[in-house]
């Protein structure tokens, strides 16, 4: 077509016959748009069918422009566009399957991998921490892989350390000696450890989790603990076990507290201070008697001191005689001090260590202990008897052991009348004692009293004692001695008829 309109050729019909084409709106377009190109789809005036027009501007060497135009049937086109379709659609299914089908493998080995990850994960949730996940091929799985397990060793690593300080403390909470028990608000027991079982005599594991007061009945702790679980602060009392009024209690409790400081129950320790209160009272019970024991030759010592300076000494006979009494209670002040500085020695935590013991024959020991009470044996006309093995010999501390047995003998001397016999013996017992024995034909002592004679300043008849120069400290002095050696004192006696004492030293 020319620029014109004119149509200068055609492929299908003669073109001088055609009309003029300008007004075409395809041609038009190409004419008019910088593109050069035209479209219209509309139906043709001439065949009156539906057709697709695409007009194209074309230039020649002149410069003179011509269209071209190229006429489709719309069915042709459609029928085109068909076949088109089909032909993208199967490209499409191809694309796809060439693009899925490696895809999907792929997930598939790796959602393999992954749910053994998960598995081995499972595993160590579960506390399988020996468990180790296979390394995959994958590098980035693999380094996954390798963190999960070394997640578990270091897991495994620090329970087994948490487990080592639980077992610590449990052991600590076991072994101590104070009794310790936890309970929530509500007074549940918690925890009870082996003393607080022994001092509640309650059995810890069967008792867990139940209130207090339904496993143990001391009314004294009830009101401790209610009074306890109201304070903020620690809380200490002191209380005699209902079960057993002997058994003094000292209770110290401390709040128990979560991490955000809320209180949720109570520890309470536990302390038997029983053997303390006992020691405590026999220490101010000893104080009060030595002071007692001390007053009594003071007072005389003073009160003839003064009486001397009050009427002179002018009468020798007089002041000899109140010179005397003087020196009696100087002699009595001595022996007590004397004997109180030996209790003071053997009472000392480390006397059984330090005692140095020697190999010596019984004879010899009973010999010199003999020779020491010659005068007063003499003096009261008391025969004796000795019935000792010639060839047993003793490891003992000799000055101690013959102190012990001088407090035994003099004993006997001061306790028996004259012309009676004290007998001495001195064997082995059972294969494990070494038996030194003093027995006389004394006044005896009555049963009542016989627990108690060892006790410092207990006598049976307290003028008796002190007449005869006793201080009421020789029996406890001999008891401390044997627990020196570790060895023990045994007493026999019937009153009226005498007393056995024996001192009982182990053979090696
Ligand atoms: P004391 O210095 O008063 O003798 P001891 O501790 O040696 O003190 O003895 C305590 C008490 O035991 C004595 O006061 C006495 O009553 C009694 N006693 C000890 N030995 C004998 C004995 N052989 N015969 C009778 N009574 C004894």
């Amino acid at each position: 077509i020319a620029a014109d309109g004119t149509v200068l050729a055609d492929s299908q019909h003669d073109a001088s016959s055609m009309e003029n084409h300008l007004t075409r709106p395809e041609v038009q377009a190409a004419l008019q748009q910088a593109s050069g190109v035209g479209v219209s789809v509309r139906t043709s005036s001439t065949l009156d069918r539906d057709y697709a027009y695409f007009a194209q501007e074309v230039k020649d060497a002149s410069r003179t422009s011509y269209v071209y135009r190229v006429a489709i049937p719309l069915e042709e086109l459609n029928s085109e566009s068909r076949h088109l379709l089909i032909a993208i659609g199967a490209a499409a299914l191809l694309t796809l399957a060439f693009t899925f089908i490696p895809i999907y493998l792929i997930f598939r080995q790796f959602s393999g991998t992954i749910r053994q990850m998960v598995a081995g994960a499972r595993r160590f949730a579960e506390s399988d921490l020996q468990h180790r996940i296979e390394r995959p091929g994958s590098s980035e799985l693999g380094d996954l892989a390798d963190a999960f397990n070394h997640m578990a060793v270091q897991l495994g690593r620090q329970i087994n350390q948490l487990r080592a300080q639980r077992n610590e403390l449990q052991a600590i909470h076991q072994s101590m000696n104070s009794g310790l028990i936890a309970l929530d608000l509500q007074q549940h027991l918690l925890s009870a450890n082996r003393s607080a079982e022994q001092i509640l005599q309650i059995d810890g594991l069967a008792s867990r989790g139940r209130l207090l007061h339904e496993v143990v009945r001391e009314p004294d702790l009830h009101r401790f603990v209610a009074n306890a679980i109201e304070q903020p602060a620690s809380l200490t009392r002191e209380f005699s076990l209902a079960r057993d009024p002997d058994v003094v209690i000292e209770a110290v409790s401390q709040p128990l507290r979560d991490a955000d400081d809320k209180p949720v129950g109570l520890l309470v320790l536990l302390n038997d201070v029983s053997q303390l209160r006992r020691l405590e009272a026999i220490r101010t019970d000893f104080a009060a008697n030595v002071s007692h024991e001390l007053r009594t030759p003071i007072t005389n010592i003073k009160g003839y001191v003064e009486t001397m300076l009050d009427v002179g000494v002018d009468d020798p006979e007089q002041a000899r005689q109140f010179l005397r009494v003087i020196q009696r209670n100087t002699d009595r002040l001595a022996a007590i001090i004397e004997d109180l500085l030996a209790l003071a020695r053997l009472e000392q935590p480390d006397a059984e260590k330090a005692i140095e013991k020697e190999r010596v024959p019984a004879r010899q020991i009973i010999d010199h202990v003999l020779a020491q009470f010659e005068p007063s044996i003499r003096e009261r006309t008391i025969n004796i008897r000795l019935e000792t093995d010639p060839d047993l010999s003793v490891l003992v501390n000799t000055s101690l052991i013959e102190q012990a047995l001088g407090n035994l003998l003099s004993n006997s001397i001061r306790y028996s009348p004259p012309s009676t016999t004290i007998t001495i013996r001195a064997r082995k017992r059972d294969n494990q004692w070494i038996e030194f024995a003093i027995r006389d034909q004394g006044q005896g002592i009555a049963p009542e009293h016989l627990e108690r004679i060892f006790e410092r300043f207990y006598r049976v008849d307290k003028a008796r004692s002190r007449e005869v120069g006793g201080t009421g400290l020789g029996l406890s002095i001999v008891k401390h001695i044997a627990r020196a050696h570790d060895g023990q004192v045994e007493v026999d006696s019937e009153l009226g008829k005498g007393s056995e004492f024996r001192l009982l030293l182990p053979v090696s």
